[in-house]
């Protein structure tokens, strides 16, 4: 970390990028809940240690703070005037780290929601709720679509080495009855 911040500076530096149950989160939180959802919070065990985690949904929540994670065109992301290359390669390296953590959790088959800070601001929360709660339902639908996929792919496959199968004692049957058993 640079040496040469202002005291403000510093104490935003300092302040926890990844900070669990900021009041945010919680305000989501309860909305979510309140609406009937279900979840885990903070969980290790998924790339990231997602804020929110909707196994049903197959769907993870980050909620983002503007500052640290670089919301465009957001008024909470305004790069400081002073040690501005410091601010701008320390939040470029947050949304790198992000995007990284997207890509992972999707490859799992993970559906990714990121929830900005200021969309939790009180005028915004019960719109910001509302498509969030959308967003969950969308991602489970096509969960659940994809699941039953697999499972109408794995009983092809079991129909299909089952006639294979089929086919070939046929066969062995009437070469036997031919030419006489081999064995
Ligand atoms: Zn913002």
């Amino acid at each position: 970390m640079s040496d040469n911040l202002t005291p403000s500076q510093r104490k935003l530096c300092m302040s926890n990028i990844h900070g669990a149950n900021t009041q945010p989160e919680l305000l989501l939180r309860r909305g979510l809940w309140g609406l009937g959802y279900r979840y885990r919070v903070n969980d290790k065990r998924l790339p990231g240690s997602p804020d929110i985690v909707l196994s049903k949904y197959r769907s993870v929540i980050f909620v983002h703070g503007c500052f640290w994670h670089g919301h465009k065109d957001c008024k909470n992301y305004t790069v400081p005037k002073t040690n501005t290359d410091f601010w701008v390669a320390k939040v470029r390296r947050n949304q790198e780290r992000d995007q990284e953590v997207w890509r992972k959790l999707e490859a799992k088959g993970w559906s990714v929601i990121i929830v900005w800070e200021c969309e939790l601001e009180k005028n915004r929360l019960p719109d910001t709720i509302a498509h969030v709660s959308a967003e969950i339902k969308a991602n489970g639908a096509l969960y659940q679509q994809r699941k039953a996929e697999r499972k109408a792919e794995r009983e092809r496959r079991r129909k299909e080495r089952a006639r294979e199968k089929a086919e070939l004692e046929a066969r062995e049957k009437e070469i036997s009855k031919k030419y006489g058993s081999v064995r």
